[in-house]
C-alpha cells in the first residue's frame, strides 16, 4: 500500500483507514474488466497510486456485477493522457480522463485536494460546488469527496488490499446507505445526491440512514438550481438502469420527482389513475428489456411519462378548434415538450422519435389495406404499436380490438416484407452525427 495519510476535513478528527488483506475479501482481478486492470496497472508501473473505486469495487463486494469501472489516482488528468493514447479528457466543473477502449470507457479521476476555495475549486453563493479541480490531494481526501461510505471504498492494485475508511463496508453488510461527513452539507454542496441516493436505494435494496432522509427532505429544493443536461444525464441512470420502478418509487416517496418530470408528478399527485398504470407499465417494461438485453430508449419513456398532458391537450384542440389528429397532437406537443425541457433537457435525436410515436398513434386506427402494411415498415411502428399496448393495458381498454388487429396483422406474410424492406432502405434524411460531445455541466 502507498504511503496513506489519515483522512482530515475541517471539522473532523484524524481518520486512520481499516485496510482489508487479500485473503479477507471478495474482489478478485477476474471480476475487474481486462481494460480496468490495463489502466490501473500501467498508472501503477509509471509510479503513481491506482485504485478501483465507487461502484466497481462496491458490487464486486455485494456479489454482483459493476456496470462499470471508476479509478483513482494521484497523477493529473494530463499526465493520465500521456500515458494512453486512447484518452480524452472531459468535464469543465469536474476534470475527469475517459480512457477508452472501443465501447467500454474506463473513467480516471484525480484526486482533490480538500479545500473548496482557490483558483480550480470554487463553492459558489449557495454553498454548491461549481468546480472542483484542485489536484494534489491524498487518497484520504479523495475519499472525503465522494458521497456514501459504500461508494467510498478503494481496490489497491499494488498490493490487492480494500481500503475503508468509514466503515463502508459495514453499512454494505447492513444494506445502509449512508451520506460520508455530515448528511446536510453534502446534500447543499451537491443535490443531485439526492438523486444519487434514490437510485442506489433502488438498485441495491438499500435503507437510507435517517440523517439522509432528512437531509434529503430539508434540501432537496436545491435540485431546481441544477442545470437540465445534468438533470437529463441522471434521468437515464435512474430509469435505464435496469432498477427504473424501484428508482421512481423511491423518487416519490421522497418527493424528487417533481424536478425530474414535472407534469408527470403533478398528475400522479392529483390521483391520475391512468397515469399510475401507464408509467408503472412503462417502467417494468423497461426493466425487463435491460433484462433481456434488449435495446431501449429515453424516447419511448418520455413518450409514456408526458402522453397524459399531450393526448389530454391534443383531445381539446381537437374538440374545441375541430383540429385533425395528427396535428393536434403537434400543437399539444408543443405546449408540453417546452415544460420539460425546463426540468431536464431532452435531445432532438429523442425527442423527434418520441413525437413520431405520439403522431403513430391515431394512425394505427386506420387498419385496411396497402397503408396498413407501409405502417407496419414504419421504422417507429414497433415502438409506437407497444405504446398502443400500453396505453390499452393501463385502462383504454376500447383499444384491446385494434390492438388484435395489429398483432395479427403482423404475422401477414406481406408485413414482414415491409419491415425486411424498410431495415434494409437508406435513411436519406440521416446526417452523420458529429462525434457526441459531452456537454460542460
Ligand atoms: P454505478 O456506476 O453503478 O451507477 P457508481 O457508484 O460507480 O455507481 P458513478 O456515477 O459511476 O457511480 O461514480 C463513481 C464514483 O464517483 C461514486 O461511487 C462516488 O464515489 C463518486 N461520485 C460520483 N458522483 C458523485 C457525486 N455527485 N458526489 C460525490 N461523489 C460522487
Ligand atoms: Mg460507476
Amino acid at each position: 500500500m502507498h504511503g496513506i495519510v489519515t483522512a482530515t476535513r475541517q471539522d473532523e478528527p484524524e481518520r486512520e483507514p481499516v485496510v482489508i488483506g487479500r485473503s479477507e475479501h471478495n474482489v478478485s482481478r477476474k471480476k475487474i474488466s481486462k481494460n480496468a486492470l490495463k489502466v490501473l496497472y500501467r498508472l501503477n508501473e509509471a509510479g503513481y497510486e491506482s485504485y478501483l473505486v465507487g461502484g466497481g469495487v462496491r458490487d464486486i463486494l455485494l456479489e454482483k456485477n459493476p456496470k462499470d469501472f471508476d479509478i483513482s489516482t494521484d497523477a493529473s488528468p494530463e499526465q493520465v493522457k500521456a500515458l494512453f493514447k486512447n484518452c480524452r479528457l472531459i468535464g469543465r466543473r469536474f476534470r475527469l480522463a475517459h480512457v477508452v477502449f472501443g465501447r467500454e470507457i474506463i473513467e480516471v479521476a484525480t484526486f482533490r485536494a480538500a479545500h473548496t476555495t482557490g483558483d480550480g475549486g470554487v463553492t459558489g453563493e449557495t454553498g454548491r460546488i461549481v468546480r472542483d479541480n484542485v489536484y494534489g490531494g491524498t487518497l484520504a481526501d479523495d475519499a472525503f469527496r465522494r458521497d456514501f461510505t459504500v461508494n467510498g471504498l478503494y481496490y489497491d492494485i499494488s498490493d490487492f488490499s480494500v481500503i475503508d475508511f468509514f466503515d463502508g463496508v459495514d453499512d454494505l453488510h447492513n444494506g445502509l446507505l449512508r451520506f460520508i461527513g455530515p448528511a446536510k452539507e453534502r446534500v447543499i454542496e451537491d443535490p443531485v445526491r439526492a438523486l444519487r441516493a434514490a437510485r442506489f436505494a433502488a438498485k441495491l435494496n438499500f435503507s437510507l440512514e435517517d440523517d439522509v432522509l432528512q437531509a434529503i427532505s430539508e434540501e432537496h429544493h436545491r435540485l431546481a438550481d441544477i442545470p437540465p443536461a445534468r438533470m437529463f444525464e441522471e434521468a437515464l441512470k435512474l430509469f435505464q438502469s435496469g432498477y427504473g420502478k424501484a428508482s421512481f418509487a423511491w423518487l416519490r416517496d421522497l418527493d424528487l420527482l417533481s424536478y425530474l418530470l414535472p407534469l408527470t408528478d403533478a398528475r400522479l399527485k392529483s390521483g391520475d389513475t391512468y397515469a399510475d398504470k401507464l408509467t408503472e407499465l412503462a417502467l417494468v417494461n423497461t426493466d425487463r428489456r435491460i433484462k433481456q438485453d434488449m435495446p431501449v430508449t429515453p424516447a419511448f419513456i418520455y413518450a409514456v411519462m408526458l402522453w397524459p398532458d399531450v393526448a389530454e391537450r391534443a383531445a381539446k384542440y381537437e374538440k374545441d378548434e375541430g383540429m385533425p389528429p395528427v396535428p393536434a397532437l403537434h400543437k399539444a406537443a408543443d405546449d408540453v415538450i417546452p415544460q420539460q425541457l425546463a426540468a431536464t433537457s431532452l435531445p432532438k435525436r429523442f425527442s423527434i422519435p418520441m413525437r413520431e410515436i405520439w403522431t403513430l398513434q391515431p394512425r394505427l386506427r386506420k387498419t385496411r389495406g396497402k397503408r396498413a402494411m407501409q405502417l407496419i415498415g414504419n421504422p417507429r411502428f414497433r415502438a409506437a404499436y407497444d405504446f398502443l399496448l400500453l396505453r390499452c393495458e393501463a385502462g383504454e381498454s376500447d383499444l384491446a380490438p385494434l390492438c388484435a388487429t395489429w398483432e395479427k396483422l403482423q404475422q401477414h406474410p406481406e408485413a414482414q416484407a415491409a419491415i425486411e424492406s424498410a431495415r434494409k432502405a437508406p435513411r436519406p434524411n440521416r446526417r452523420k452525427r458529429a462525434p457526441r460531445k459531452r456537454t460542460p455541466d
